[in-house]
């Protein structure tokens, strides 16, 4: 397959009055072509820092991002205007994500227009990118206002605007967590859907592993802004190795009256990032924790199929 992106020693800090918060922090990952990927973990842990990075919205503070071999820090100009078409990001919310005041169809045209896409083809294009998100009868979207549509349509239309400049790569921030439960299935089954058809480079970022494993076959554990764990997400799922995914994976609710899960067995809450413990970051959580621990901070390893840093693999 080929490599889309080499991400090497990535750094995201900020300097505070006192202190720096490496939001990322030696984050060192590959992706190829057409691969999905979940950026795991709980608020605060630099996945939404790390998915920023990889589409230069923020820059790196130190490492480097290659995207198809060419170093992310050199776009510049008219590179960089190309990068931003190929590399797309899905907001949160679908009411921020878009402009209120703008119909559907101006919404849809201002990536068209930015591009240089010629007036005449930009009606064609936007019926294009909604029929995609399978949204039905996409002509009678064109003259709405966001506020006259549902969260789930709305955030269909924040993907086809995503897509219609037909990118390589997506980021999509929590893509489903401010809508209502009754419509997440259908607009993930348009993202899985959209994806395989597009053959798009995809990152899924969600503190929810249940939604990750339907979306994603391979998941990135983060954690204050390291990774813990990195591999094949039923591998993950089925025989989690970091003891910080397995807390995430025991928290998974259950789907069965006779089986419980346990809420989240190490407690709520990652420490302040800008006093990380000693050694292992996640030692002050950890139920294996042991003296190395303090004193160490674990390398990412290979075990197997998988990546692990915990002294214990
Ligand atoms: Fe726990 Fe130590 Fe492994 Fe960190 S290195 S996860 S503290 S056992």
């Amino acid at each position: 397959a080929q490599l889309h992106y080499r991400v090497g020693s990535a750094f995201s800090a900020m300097r505070g009055h006192s202190s720096v918060v490496r939001a990322v922090d030696g984050v060192t990952f590959e992706i190829q072509k057409g691969e999905s990927v979940g950026l795991l973990g709980e608020s605060g842990c630099g996945k939404t820092s790390m998915g920023r990075l990889l589409l230069k919205l923020e820059e790196a503070t130190g490492g480097e991002i290659h995207f198809a071999g060419v170093a992310l820090s050199g776009l510049k100009g008219p590179a960089l205007k190309r990068y931003r078409a190929k590399a797309q990001l899905i907001f949160q919310n679908p009411f921020e994500a878009v402009n209120p005041r703008f119909t559907i169809r101006a919404t849809l045209a201002e990536p068209l227009e930015n591009a240089g896409i010629p007036a005449a083809e930009r009606e064609g294009r936007i019926i294009e990118a909604l029929e995609l998100v399978r949204l039905p009868q996409p002509q009678q979207y064109l003259d709405r206002y966001p506020h006259q549509l549902s969260g789930g349509q709305l955030q269909r239309v924040v993907m086809a605007r995503a897509l219609i400049l037909q990118p390589d790569f997506v980021v999509a921030d929590e893509p489903v967590s401010m809508l209502d439960v009754s419509v997440r299935a259908g607009v993930l089954n348009v993202f899985r859907d959209v994806r395989d058809r597009l053959n798009l480079t995809a990152i899924y970022i969600s503190h929810d592993l249940a939604l990750v494993r339907y979306v994603c076959e391979r998941t990135i554990v983060m954690y204050l802004g390291r990774i813990m764990e990195d591999g094949p997400t039923e591998d993950i799922v089925h025989e989690p190795l970091h003891p910080y995914t397995k807390a995430l994976v025991a928290a998974v609710p259950v789907p069965h009256p006779d089986q419980s899960h346990d809420p989240l067995p190490i407690g709520r809450g990652a420490p302040d990032p800008r006093n990380p413990p000693s050694g292992c970051v996640f030692r002050d959580r950890c139920p294996l924790a042991f003296n190395r621990c303090a004193t160490e901070a674990p390398a990412l390893r290979s075990a197997g199929s998988r990546r692990v840093a915990c002294h214990l693999f």
